[in-house]
């Protein structure tokens, strides 16, 4: 296509709050600033034309075509760039609110106008070259987290093996082969900081494409050798006279080995551990039986009566896909989700917003941008317990009723057809339980379809034949399949990890894993977590920032280590313990932690062990660096 129609494709399909930044940009000056008012949010819609009005939107298109025009004819020149109070001024429109003041570094270091990579490790002193040389990590996994663990020691120049027991990177993306699997978090986020990908086919993209963008990234990076596919790691043990760590694996034909290390990261992930729930007769079903991580696909559902159980996340993909197919499909449901309006969630990114987004300067930074303020801390207020509330219990705060009335209302249309489904599908406890999915209506027309059944009755047990509900109806099934999730509040259950004295974590646990920042624990010196202990979110943000903040944190420790002359550090109980105490009194607080709500993100105790309850800009800033104060340093042992 010629450049010149594929800058009008592109014009068309621009997300304008950004296009606007962009010609901040080319003209390098921030008059648009003036001649154009802050965008206006719509809370359900994509934000793509800011609120602007029809001749609004036209004189932003002109302008930014001639903007562009000039800068390309121009041999692709840009003036000098903007001011830090321009660039402030920017951030405030276009997240079309006051930025707060303690967001404003978070804030630019998300938005990378500088283009450098802002957590690159940077070991480039004399002193941590040559001590670099005598460290020595083993990771543990290679999902996403796992990756960018490799990335980072590998820019650090520290020695390093990536154990992973499946063959090949990816975690999640790998595990999951369900029908409609896909990411929820749009994907100009749902990607590393420093690997933007322009040319992402869908907003939200299916697990083939995102697979596909870690394998690439562990390519580029040349990561491969250093990973030993299809092989364990079963145990850790850390031995206190040569203050290193043991680390025991297995390969597929069985063959045991000890590596030794001086550090071990775990980047195990939270959720692959598949949840098979305990129902009375769940082993005695005849037919196929599978959990959605572990898809059979094999087996042939069309033309079957299938039963699924459970309505979570993946279940909520999986329905719309295989329902065409199958004879008659029986939903059962426990808990319904919150569905929110997502109307481009199957939708493919135009060709002319990936246009811009290659070519020009700054469009992608700031759509990345304001896709991370929106759908961030933007909606923590919502989901956060008013003390004073004495409302219904289905909701914690007035903002979180007048939410629950919202989105309430916008399901509200998709069931006229079907009244009764609308009770079955409204949650009755508050938003921000349970994480919310996005909804584009297939959810609800897959439930509306002729041979679909949602079974709101609860199971009372499964025998050979299909399933029995508590009011003693029998549903003849051929496939059963478990949309049940997974062992989340079981950290780390695939290898032992003995620290100091012999102790093992999970033993010092007791099913209620804790950690400081989600990454240490004290007795087990230079172990680190990723995606650990109080690091998931429910609404604010993607598993990747988190990651990305605790690898630089992690690297921070081991910087420490090479800076002090240290062999080890772990931190003070003291630290752990405030820490933890003020993580449980924030989670009290949240929508997910209130007494009413019950999730896999409480434990068997009741506590809430997966989530962080802070803004992310907490996180951000509790990551920078570690504090040595925080930590016990040791010599040896
Ligand atoms: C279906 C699904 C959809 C999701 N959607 C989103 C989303 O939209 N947004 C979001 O932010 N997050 C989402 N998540 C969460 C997702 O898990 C994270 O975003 C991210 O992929 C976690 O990466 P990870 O590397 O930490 O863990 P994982 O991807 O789980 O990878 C862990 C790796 O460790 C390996 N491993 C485990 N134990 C061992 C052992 N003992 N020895 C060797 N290897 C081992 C595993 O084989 C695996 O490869 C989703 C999760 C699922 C299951």
């Amino acid at each position: 296509m010629p450049r010149e129609e594929q800058l009008e494709l592109g014009l068309d399909q621009a997300h304008l709050p950004a296009l606007l930044m962009a010609i901040v940009h080319l003209e390098g000056n921030a008059s648009v600033l003036d001649d154009f008012p802050r965008p206006l949010y719509d809370f359900f819609a994509d934000g793509r034309l800011g609120g602007y009005n029809d001749e609004q939107q036209a004189k932003i298109r002109e302008r930014a075509k001639r903007a562009i025009e000039n800068y390309l004819v121009s041999g692709e020149t840009l003036p000098p760039p903007p001011s830090a109070d321009t660039v402030r001024r920017m951030m405030d429109f276009v997240a079309g609110a006051d930025i707060p003041a303690h967001y404003v570094p978070f804030m630019e270091e998300e938005l990378g106008l500088s283009g450098a990579d802002a957590k690159h490790p940077h070991w480039e002193e004399p002193k941590l070259i040559a001590r670099r040389k005598d460290m020595h990590v083993v990771v543990v996994g290679a999902g996403m987290s796992g990756i960018l663990s490799a990335i980072r020691l590998k820019q650090a120049g520290i020695a390093f093996d990536v154990i992973e027991k499946n063959a090949d990177v990816g975690g999640t993306w790998f595990e999951n082969t369900y029908p409609g699997c896909r990411v929820d978090n749009p994907n100009h986020m749902y990607s590393f900081s420093f690997e933007p990908n322009h040319d992402w086919p869908y907003h939200y993209s299916t697990q083939d494409v995102l697979l596909a963008y870690f394998r690439r990234t562990a390519d580029k990076y040349d990561l491969r050798k250093n990973i030993r596919f299809e092989t364990q790691v079963t145990e850790a043990r850390f031995d206190e006279k040569t203050s290193k760590w043991h680390v025991k694996v297995k390969d597929k034909s069985g063959k045991e080995e000890i590596i030794v290390a001086d550090a071990v990261i775990s980047a195990v992930g939270q959720l692959n551990q598949p949840r098979i729930p305990d129902i009375k007769g769940v082993e005695t079903f005849k037919g196929p039986a599978f959990h959605s991580a572990q898809w059979r696909h094999d087996i042939d559902l069309k033309g079957k009566n299938v039963g699924v159980i459970g309505t979570g996340a993946s279940a909520f993909q999986f329905v719309p896909e295989i329902a065409p197919d199958v004879r008659e499909l029986k939903v059962f449901q426990r808990t319904p989700p919150w569905l929110g309006p997502t109307p481009d969630y199957h939708d493919k990114v135009g060709e002319g917003k990936k246009w811009l987004l290659e070519h020009v300067p700054f469009y992608g930074k700031w759509y990345r941008f304001w896709l991370f303020w929106m759908l961030t801390d933007g909606i923590y207020e919502f989901v956060k317990t008013d003390p004073t509330w004495n409302g219904p219990q289905n909701a914690v705060s007035p903002n979180n009723a007048l939410l629950r009335e919202m989105l309430s209302a916008a399901i509200k249309p998709q069931t006229d057809d079907a009244p009764w489904l609308f009770d079955k599908i409204i949650p009755d406890y508050p938003f921000g339980g349970k994480r919310s999915l996005r909804d584009n209506g297939v959810w609800v027309s897959a439930l509306k379809r002729p041979n679909v059944e949602l079974v709101t009755d609860p199971i009372a047990e499964i025998d050979a034949k299909g399933v029995k509900t508590k009011d003693g109806r029998h549903i003849d099934l051929d496939v059963l399949i478990y949309g049940t999730g997974f062992h989340a509040s079981n950290f780390l259950r695939t290898f032992k990890v003995i620290g100091r004295g012999g102790v093992e974590l999970h033993e010092r646990w007791n099913g209620d894993a804790r950690a400081y920042l989600g990454m240490t624990v004290p007795g087990f010196p230079n172990f680190f977590m990723i995606y650990g202990p109080n690091t998931n979110i429910v609404v604010n943000g993607s598993i990747i920032f988190f990651s990305e903040c605790s690898v630089r944190y992690i690297m921070g420790c081991l910087r420490l280590l090479a800076e002090t002359g240290n062999a080890t550090l772990e931190p003070r109980e003291e630290v752990h313990d405030r820490f933890n105490e003020k993580v449980d009194e924030a989670n009290k607080m949240m929508a997910w932690g209130a007494p009413q709500v019950t999730s896999w993100y409480k434990n068997a105790k009741g506590r809430v062990s997966q989530n962080w309850p802070f803004p992310l800009v907490e996180y951000w800033s509790a990551t920078l660096k570690p504090n040595p104060q925080d930590f016990e340093l040791r010599k040896t042992g």
